[in-house]
């Protein structure tokens, strides 16, 4: 799947690790010839896409270069202090959604010690900012927040981001979180559609989403919901209902992406099936691509007005602005805010 971008011109790569916990980079840098997977790489006989086999369980991997790294050039929406890095605690997710392609590499994570060890680094490096790169924190709800409280324990002073699902989230383990440092949290929801939700195998109960947002705010931490507009099956009156209900649950922030048909995932291959998509669409990104599924109740045109009408819906609110300009207690905040609201515009246009 992913040989297409060894194929379309990107002629610095040489060659794409599908799993970076398991050993096979070692195995392929020093023999070609030996047994190893997870590994697409160039030669002079093609393209040659060795066997995805990924691991589950424990992984680990050594202290990353977090100095090399140290560049206030760097940004991310949410942070509230310039320098921030990223860490993983866990790699994959354990749940089915089948428009995601993160499932397919299993769920893996990383001892509680070897994270405490990389956030003490970050630290001594005077980076307070972290990013929770894992796809689901607290996916294994009891290592998270034995994570926090050893955070706590080990006097860890940085704020950070997750994401996560609302479905993990509960009192004890948001107070954990906060008390550790979390101060957003951006969960995937996707749509407000029931039996969109079942038949994406998401099974999110949406009853639970105000319950949590609720929680979250009583608690200080920020939510962000993230929606898919155009999934397959979404219809005018859908759509319309996951943009009233991304104002309806009261998140600080939202994200509508189009619906992608990402590589690798089960809903690519049925619609490939049905004829819905072309081969060729290629990317991954579900952000502000065109839409690509051409069979649907609704056309691309209407599917990408949607999405530009639920910005404009969720943004463009006067109550909601002036609680955001409110919300700014330094120049960093309102700086931060002032390019998330040049962002949101360019994605308008
Ligand atoms: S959408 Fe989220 S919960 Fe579902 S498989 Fe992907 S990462 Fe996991």
């Amino acid at each position: 799947m992913f040989w297409i971008a060894l194929q379309k011109g990107y002629d610095f790569i040489d060659a794409i690790l599908l799993d970076f916990t398991t050993e096979d980079i070692k195995h392929f840098l020093n023999d070609k010839n030996s047994s190893y997977y997870n590994v697409i790489y160039k030669s002079e006989n093609g393209i040659i896409e060795r066997e995805e086999r990924h691991s589950s369980g424990e992984f680990f991997v050594p202290l990353p270069r977090h100095e090399l790294f140290k560049n206030d050039k760097y940004s991310f929406p949410f942070s509230k202090q310039k320098l921030f890095s990223t860490v993983l605690t866990n790699f994959g997710c354990p749940y089915k959604c089948t428009f995601c392609v993160v499932n397919r590499f299993n769920f893996k994570e990383r001892s509680v010690s070897a994270v405490i060890e990389e956030l003490k680094f970050v630290n001594k490096i005077n980076i307070k900012e972290v990013v929770f790169k894992d796809q689901t924190f607290a996916a294994n709800s009891k290592k998270a927040e034995l994570l926090c409280q050893e955070m706590v324990n080990e006097g860890i002073k940085i704020s950070w981001t997750c994401f996560s699902r609302i479905d993990l989230m509960n009192e004890p383990l948001l107070l954990k979180m906060k008390s550790a440092g979390c101060h957003t949290i951006i969960f995937g929801i996707e749509t407000a559609n029931s039996r969109l939700l079942s038949t994406f195998n998401k099974l999110l109960d949406i009853n639970k989403i105000k319950e949590v947002v609720r929680l979250c705010k009583s608690l200080n931490i920020k939510t962000v919901g993230t929606f898919i507009i155009g999934l397959p099956g979404d219809d005018r009156l859908s759509i319309e209902m996951t943009i009233t209900s991304a104002k309806e649950c009261c998140f600080d922030y939202a994200s509508f992406n189009i619906f992608t048909p990402a590589y690798g995932t089960e809903i690519r291959n049925r619609l490939l099936k049905e004829s819905a998509i072309d081969n060729n669409v290629s990317f991954m990104d579900r952000g502000i691509s065109y839409p690509t599924h051409i069979k649907g109740c609704l056309s691309q045109k209407q599917i990408w007005l949607l999405r530009r009408a639920a910005i404009l819906k969720f943004y463009f609110d006067p109550v909601y602005i002036f609680k955001k300009i409110k919300d700014c207690k330094t120049i960093f905040d309102a700086m931060n805010m002032l390019n998330q609201g040049l962002g949101v515009l360019r994605t308008l246009i």
